[in-house]
C-alpha cells in the first residue's frame, strides 16, 4: 500500500499541490488522470522521490519515506520519453540498475532473463534502442523499471509516443504484467480512455487537487462534478 497524506509542493511562491491525500491499495493500478497542468508528474515525482515534498508525508506500507532518499526507496519509473541508454543493447539497459548495485554478471543475467520473458521481448537483448520500435522500446523500459523488484510502479504517460495501434496493444500488455507481478502501480495520463481501460481506479486532477476518487465505472455514471463528467467524455 501507498499512501499519500496531506502532500504539497511549492515551486517558489506557487504552490502546484495542496494537501493531496491519495491511497494506492496494495496490487492496485491507480490513474492520476487530468488536464496539463494540474499536477500529476509533479506527484510523481514526489513518490519517487526525485522531487522533496512541503508538506504532508509518504508511506509505503508501515514504512515512512518522506525523506528517505529516492534510491533508498522500492520503486520503479517509467518517464514519458522512456530515457533508454542509446549506447547499451536491451540487455545492458534492463540489467543496469542491478550493474550499479554491483550483482555478479550471471545474477544479472538471470535477472535480465526473467524479466525480458515477462515482457516478451527475450530475442531483442543484443540490440540497441535505435533498433527498437516504440513499443518495444517501451518493454524495454518497463523491464529496467521493474528489475529490482520495486514495490510500487510509477508510470508517466507511458504511451503518449507510440501510435494508435501501438498504443492499445501496449494498454494490455502494461495491465497484463501489473496483475502478473501483483504491483502497486500509478499510472499518470491525461487521456481518459488509457485511465478508464487500464486502472481499477481513477484519481481525477485539477489545479493540484483531487476533485473525484472512483474506479472507472462510478466515475462515468456518477460524476461529481460539471468537469468530471466533460473530462471523461460523458456531459450531462
Ligand atoms: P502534463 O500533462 O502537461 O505533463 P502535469 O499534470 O504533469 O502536466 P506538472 O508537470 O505536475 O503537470 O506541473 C504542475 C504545475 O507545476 C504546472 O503549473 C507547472 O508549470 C509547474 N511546475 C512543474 N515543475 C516545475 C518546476 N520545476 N519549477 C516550477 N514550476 C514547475
Ligand atoms: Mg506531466
Amino acid at each position: 500500500e501507498l499512501r499519500l497524506e496531506k502532500f504539497t509542493k511549492r515551486f517558489g511562491d506557487t504552490t502546484v499541490i495542496k494537501d493531496m491525500d491519495l491511497t494506492v491499495g496494495s496490487g492496485e493500478m491507480i490513474a492520476l488522470l487530468g488536464p496539463s497542468g494540474c499536477g500529476k508528474s509533479t506527484t510523481l515525482f514526489a513518490v519517487c522521490g526525485i522531487h522533496k515534498m512541503n508538506g504532508g508525508t509518504l508511506h509505503f506500507g508501515d514504512r515512512d519515506v518522506t525523506t528517505v532518499p529516492a534510491q533508498e526507496r522500492s520503486v520503479g519509473v517509467v518517464f514519458q520519453n522512456y530515457a533508454l541508454y542509446p549506447h547499451m543493447t536491451v540487455e545492458q539497459n534492463i540489467g543496469f540498475p542491478l550493474k550499479i548495485q554491483k550483482l555478479g554478471k550471471a545474477a544479472i543475467r538471470k535477472e535480465v532473463e526473467r524479466l525480458s520473458e515477462l515482457v516478451q521481448i527475450g530475442e531483442l537483448l543484443d540490440r540497441r534502442p535505435a533498433q527498437l520500435s516504440g513499443g518495444q522500446q517501451q518493454r524495454v523500459a518497463l523491464a529496467r523499471a521493474m528489475i529490482r523488484k520495486p514495490d510500487v510502479l510509477l508510470l508517466d504517460e507511458p504511451l503518449a509516443n507510440l501510435d494508435a495501434k501501438l498504443r492499445l496493444e501496449m494498454r494490455s500488455e502494461i495491465r497484463r504484467i501489473q496483475r502478473e507481478t501483483g504491483i502497486t502501480a500509478i499510472l499518470v495520463t491525461h487521456d481518459q480512455v488509457e485511465a478508464m481501460s487500464m486502472c481499477d481506479r481513477i484519481a481525477l486532477m485539477k489545479d493540484g487537487k483531487i476533485v473525484q476518487l472512483d474506479t472507472p465505472e462510478q466515475m462515468y455514471s456518477n460524476p461529481r462534478s460539471q468537469f468530471v463528467a466533460g473530462f471523461l467524455g460523458n456531459p450531462p
